[in-house]
């Protein structure tokens, strides 16, 4: 087993948010996974637009809400970015998921993982989103120890 390793950072709006996902998605190289957790509001999609501008795609992130999944083109690799808020039949998303994963160029973003985070690579990151009183985030950042380039410039 790596090490998991841990970074917490809280964050006053969603532009300190965005720039968080901006400054990793700079690092990123393709083949990564990145699970987003948080309640409907959390800041999820939110980062997910700041990921996008640091990769330099000049994509316009949207909530994929309705679409299931969503993709943008950067000059290396696509970033897949997927939400299964409105999805219950979890045998629909598992293969969705299972399909994604094969690929092994991709960067693969998920929201609303929910029950079926268990077919995840062990090798990915988990960012959770919580409210604070103050209505600023706090973002707790796990990953094993191979992803660690990913959060170097935060
Ligand atoms: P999710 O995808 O998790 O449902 P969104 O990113 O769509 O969440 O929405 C987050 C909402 O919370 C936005 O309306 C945003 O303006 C607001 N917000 C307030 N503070 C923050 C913060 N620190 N980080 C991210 N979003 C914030
Ligand atoms: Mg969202």
């Amino acid at each position: 087993m790596q090490k998991v390793i841990s970074k917490k950072i809280v964050t006053d709006d969603s532009r300190s948010t965005e720039k968080i996902g901006e400054l990793l998605g700079k690092n990123l190289r393709g083949n990564e996974v990145i699970n987003l957790v948080s309640d409907l509001g959390g800041g999820k999609t939110t980062f997910v637009r700041g990921l996008l501008r640091g990769t330099g795609s000049g994509d316009l992130v949207s909530s994929p809400t309705f679409t299931l999944k969503n993709v943008y083109k950067t000059k290396k690799y696509e970033v897949w970015h997927f939400d299964f808020y409105r999805i219950d039949d979890p045998g629909m998303v598992g293969h969705e998921l299972e399909e994604a994963l094969k690929d092994k160029e991709q960067v693969i973003v998920i929201e609303w993982a929910k029950d079926i985070e268990n077919i995840l690579p062990n090798k990915r990151m988990t960012v959770k989103f919580s409210p604070t009183k103050d209505d600023k985030r706090e973002l707790l950042i796990t990953f094993p120890s191979n992803l660690e380039y990913l959060v170097s410039d935060l």
